[in-house]
């Protein structure tokens, strides 16, 4: 992966934090998405007072998917709550489907970790080929 748009999709995710609506948590992530055609989708994590939230990587996915886009080379993922990398929640890790693609985790320094979805979620779920589809 190309370091400039390693740096460009760090950027992007850092602004979208910005938008974060995360007023229970208090923990503003923002994310990157970017597609194989070289779109780039950013998401926030928004939450509300029933305590149900979507995670920035997964509001970047929905936009992305909503939008016809369905393959990606890669996330970039940041917050400043941790001093460690940023790292997606199990369930954003089933979401990140499509292939095995490079997820970007950052520090708060901008330093980063990056790790393809395989590693991040071995043996995750896939539909099994052999089981009868949907009826036609
Ligand atoms: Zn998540």
């Amino acid at each position: 992966m190309d370091e400039t748009i390693i740096k460009e999709l760090i950027s992007k995710s850092v602004s979208a934090k910005k938008h974060a609506y995360c007023k229970y948590s208090n923990f503003p992530v923002g994310a990157a998405l970017l597609c194989e055609d070289g779109t780039i989708y950013t998401g926030c994590n928004i939450e509300n007072v029933a305590y149900s939230s979507i995670c920035a990587e997964q509001t970047a996915i929905a936009k992305a998917v909503s939008e016809g886009h369905t393959k990606f080379k890669a996330i970039a993922v940041s917050s400043n709550q941790t001093e460690n990398v940023i790292s997606p929640c199990g369930p954003c890790r089933q979401y990140l489907f499509g292939g095995d693609w490079d997820v970007i985790m950052t520090k708060p320094d901008m330093t980063y970790t990056m790790m393809k979805t395989s590693e991040l979620l071995p043996l995750g779920f896939v539909q099994n080929p052999f089981l009868p589809t949907a009826k036609k």
